[in-house]
């Protein structure tokens, strides 16, 4: 699933595979850039800044795209065949003379002046993985909406910019916090912020995402996509539910007894306020 360490690790390979060089192709498979052809651009550098990928080329504007939960980008000698699915799943191809790279179902592609990056980017919390990474901001923005569920406040980006569902669960799971606890609930939020960090850190440099210190499939994660397993610490059986806003649900998996709720919109209790939605479904 991408997350902050996955675009981390493919603005890395892009940046090697492009920066200094000359496109000799620069296509767009979308209707609405289908007419942009960015071959003769030089690309200066691609960085990623939470789960943006920004490409920045030298005439002064910048490309944005967005993996979102599908999204990625391969990287591909000429004349290889590409693998990284269907031909119509091709959004964007960035060539030069030694590497083609093919951009696979991205999403939110737009190319903007370089000097109006923010306005793509400007809303984002501090980057996990950024060289300007600021736990007290983190932290304050976080703590500006107590109420908020952790579960969900930790995934807005607007609070901290980086972190995906997968490091959400694993972070929770390792912190011993109930998905739906409320922010202001949480006993050690620092703590919490610091390991959702340390996991994305961890995996920045390979496509693995452990969590559990080994890569071997079924052991690499602590509760996610163990649903009815037992727990690695306790035995209980492990839960699924979602969670979120409406339309932007995120499944999520916890251990009832290690991340036992305090709270009173515990999905389970099922005693929430009467004016607050229930957006649990357990399955
Ligand atoms: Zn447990």
């Amino acid at each position: 699933m991408p997350e902050g360490d996955t675009v981390w690790l493919a603005a890395q390979r892009m940046q090697t595979a492009l920066a200094g060089s000359t496109l000799r192709r620069g296509e767009f498979r979308l209707p609405q850039l289908a007419a942009l052809d960015l071959a003769g651009s030089t690309v200066t550098e691609v960085v990623p800044r939470g789960k943006h990928l920004l490409i920045r080329l030298g005439d002064g504007r910048t490309l944005r795209t967005h993996f979102r939960m599908d999204g990625s980008w391969h990287i591909y000698r000429p004349g290889t065949k590409w693998r990284g699915g269907p031909g119509y799943d091709v959004r964007v191809v960035l060539a030069n003379d030694e590497w083609e790279c093919v951009g696979y179902r991205l999403h939110d592609v737009e190319i903007v002046p370089t000097a109006e990056e923010d306005r793509l980017v400007g809303h984002l919390g501090p980057d996990v993985l950024g060289p300007d990474w600021d736990l007290a901001e983190a932290l304050r923005r976080l703590r500006a909406q107590p109420d908020e569920q952790i579960g969900v406040a930790i995934l807005d980006q607007r609070n901290l910019a980086g972190i995906g569902n997968l490091y959400k669960v694993e972070t929770l799971f390792l912190c011993r916090v109930h998905p739906w606890a409320r922010v202001a609930g949480v006993d050690d939020l620092e703590a919490l912020v610091t390991r959702a960090r340390t996991l994305t850190l961890a995996n920045r440099h390979h496509p693995e995402q452990s969590t559990t210190g080994s890569t071997r499939r079924g052991a690499d994660h602590g509760v996610a996509g163990r649903k009815g397993k037992p727990c690695r610490r306790c035995g209980t059986r492990i839960l699924l539910g979602e969670q979120g806003p409406t339309t932007q649900e995120r499944v999520t998996w916890w251990c009832p007894t290690c991340q036992a709720s305090r709270s009173p919109i515990d999905p389970l209790a099922r005693t929430g306020e009467p004016d607050r939605p229930q957006p649990v479904t357990l399955y």
